[in-house]
């Protein structure tokens, strides 16, 4: 772990020393290139105004795209869904996003593509018939749990107050901005001295969470929810790193229960990696450590950051 924070806290320092006006992020809006507390979206948006969008977040880390692909393939299947088209083609997201990156000097960021409905709604108008809006940036890496709570684990609950949207209602594989059940789901956490929530799914299984998915250990077998959740492209990585050691992994209903019986639990995302919990209800995950399972597939999951197979280098000019 430390090797990893220590590489990344060099990096951080180095950026926060630049004086280039994009290293504090970079946006791309209607194919221009604003430093990203400047970027402005129109208010006419139906993204804005109904949720009408689709979005995924690819990272950078140390100067490497990861699994890029993965993510923008995600996001054509998501448009697909819900009848949007990007403006730009993939290879054309691809070259914009590694030209943003190049011009910021950011070499390790959170980069978010945005697709929305754009200036007309649906009602009364052909999906087809409407031109869709693309938003584009890249920040300095953010972190859902910060490095300093990854070593000792995170706090977190099972909601009581709010279940997981039900896939009947919205598709969660379809990455999205409907945020009403995961933020209720934050100020519950807030409100049981916690952070972090596990949204269940009202028929006795977790779900997910606000902006992750949920793995548990138990007996060395890894569980995860196989329905009511995004499909984690860091849980794609995750279940990669453990058939690869031969540990064995259920996508299954995963019951409430278990997780208040696991020796383990850990949350993904790529926004921050893979994160340790070790409280669960004010009350110690396993031993209440970060235990041995999580901590092998936490560091096999930031080498594969450099496998040429999964990433690649960024021109930096
Ligand atoms: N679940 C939800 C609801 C998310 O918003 C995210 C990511 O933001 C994830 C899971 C994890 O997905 P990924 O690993 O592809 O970042």
């Amino acid at each position: 772990m430390e090797a990893v924070f220590a590489g990344y806290e060099q990096r951080l320092a180095t950026l926060k020393s630049s004086t280039n006006p994009f290293a504090g992020g970079i946006a791309w809006v209607e194919g221009e290139l604003v430093p990203l507390a400047e970027a402005r979206i129109p208010l006419m948006d139906q993204g804005f105004l109904r949720s009408d969008l689709t979005y995924d977040v690819p990272a950078i880390w140390d100067g490497r795209f990861f699994r890029l692909d993965d993510h923008l393939d995600r996001l054509e299947k998501s448009c697909a869904k819900l009848r949007l088209r990007s403006p730009l083609d993939g290879e054309a997201v691809r070259a914009s996003l590694c030209e943003m990156a190049a011009r910021s000097g950011i070499r390790d960021a959170f980069v978010c593509l945005i697709v929305t409905r754009g200036l007309k709604a649906v009602r009364g108008n052909r999906p087809a018939d409407l031109v869709n809006n693309l938003y584009m940036f890249l920040s300095p890496y953010v972190w859902v749990v910060p490095p300093e709570m990854q070593r000792s684990g995170a706090p977190a609950i099972v909601t009581r107050t709010v279940r997981r949207t039900p896939p009947g209602a919205f598709d969660p594989t379809v990455k999205n901005l409907q945020w009403g059940d995961f933020t209720r789901g934050l100020l519950e956490a807030q409100d049981r001295d916690a952070i972090y929530p596990i949204l269940p799914d009202g028929d006795g299984n977790i779900t997910e969470g606000a902006g992750y998915n949920i793995v548990l250990v138990k007996d060395g077998v890894l569980h995860t929810p196989e329905r009511g959740v995004l499909e984690g492209v860091t849980r794609k990585t995750v279940m990669e790193i453990a058939a690869a050691r031969g540990i064995e992994v259920r996508l299954e209903h995963v019951p409430v229960d278990l997780a208040y019986h696991c020796d383990e639990l850990f949350f993904c995302t790529t926004a921050a990696g893979v994160m340790p919990v070790t409280t669960l209800d004010g009350r110690p995950v396993g031993g209440g450590q970060v235990g041995p399972v999580t901590r092998q597939i936490w560091e096999a999951y930031w080498d594969l950051h450099y496998d040429p197979t999964l990433s690649f280098p960024i021109d930096y000019h």
